[in-house]
């Protein structure tokens, strides 16, 4: 095969509507996902002239492009790359908002034509970047980029709910750090902070990936377990334990180590949210009672 028919062959099959036209404006090309956009087949446009009466772009204004400033015809004329947002004529009737942008077509350095690229994804407006934006900041503790403690409540109760449905059984554990005032005042507040976020990584790391950790409270953290056995939570608890214990963190020449005293409930049948916290807290302060440095579970009843 020829290049230049391997080159269009590939670009029948590329996600954005694409098209070549001679520098009559006579379409050449169109391609499978230009067909998918426009409701045009190929065999209806190839050979037509673009104007005629088969995209007619508009612009936000409504001002029709065929007749005024076609980014295409522009390209043809000037050889400039462009970008811009149009409304394109669908063969049912309707318009459909689409970003074009326009390249000049060349073979052996001489002008040819130009090639439209179009998508019908819809760009992102700033305002919806934004609030995306601050949806992630609503849900998240800035000092640790843990879910903070209103987003791990609604995914406690998240789980409450499929417990309801589908029966499956999940595990919360409170973990708090043990001595960790002294941390603060041997160090100083700023390598207090250091701590906390080193602790977050190791347990993190020792969660599966459909289990939250959340910050609950200034040196707290509340883990929830989706769908988990009495063993496989006693298990990941344990490993939290152990790899805080193993984990350090380097400031002015000394290694600050901490451990955790967690509290550990399995949840088989359905409780109120602060019940079941409840629990946990009663479960890390018997871990705290009992020496720290320990998990301590129990069964929801
Ligand atoms: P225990 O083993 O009984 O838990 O002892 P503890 O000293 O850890 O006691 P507690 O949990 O009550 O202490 C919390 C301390 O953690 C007090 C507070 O100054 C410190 N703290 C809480 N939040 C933060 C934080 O965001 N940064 C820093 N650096 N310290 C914090
Ligand atoms: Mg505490
Ligand atoms: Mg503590």
């Amino acid at each position: 095969m020829e290049n230049n028919l391997i080159y269009q062959e590939v670009l029948k099959h590329v996600k954005e509507g694409v098209y070549f036209v001679d520098t009559d404006r006579r379409i050449t090309f169109w391609n499978n996902h230009a067909e998918k956009i426009t409701g045009f087949t190929a065999a209806e446009v190839l050979d037509k002239y673009c104007f005629e009466n088969i995209l007619n772009h508009v612009d936000d204004e409504g001002t029709h492009l065929c007749r005024q400033g076609c980014p295409l015809h522009r390209t043809i004329e000037d050889s400039y790359n462009r970008e811009a947002t149009v409304y394109l004529h669908h063969r049912q009737g309707h318009r459909v908002p689409v970003m074009i942008r326009t390249y000049p077509l060349y073979d052996e350095g001489r002008l040819i034509g130009a090639i439209e690229l179009f998508s019908d994804e819809k760009p992102p407006t700033q305002l919806m970047k934004e609030i995306e934006d601050l949806k992630v900041l609503a849900m998240t503790d800035q000092l640790t980029g843990l879910a903070n403690r209103r987003y791990t409540e609604s995914f406690l109760s998240g789980k409450l709910l499929e417990l309801e449905e589908f029966d499956t059984p999940f595990g919360v554990a409170l973990v708090d750090i043990d001595h960790f005032k002294a941390v603060n005042d041997t160090y100083g507040h700023d390598a207090g902070d250091l701590t906390i976020q080193m602790i977050v990584k190791s347990l993190v790391n020792a969660v599966r990936s459909g289990d939250l950790v959340g910050r609950w409270g200034g040196e707290e953290f509340l883990v929830v377990f989706s769908t988990v056995g009495f063993d496989q939570l006693r298990q990941i608890s344990e490993r939290m334990r152990m790899l805080v214990e193993a984990s350090s963190v380097q400031r002015e020449g000394s290694d600050i180590r901490v451990t955790v005293s967690i509290g550990s409930v399995f949840v088989e049948k359905t409780a109120s949210k602060d019940r079941i916290i409840r629990l946990a807290d009663r479960l890390m302060y018997q871990s705290k009672e009992q020496g720290r440095n320990r998990i301590t579970l129990a069964t929801l009843d």
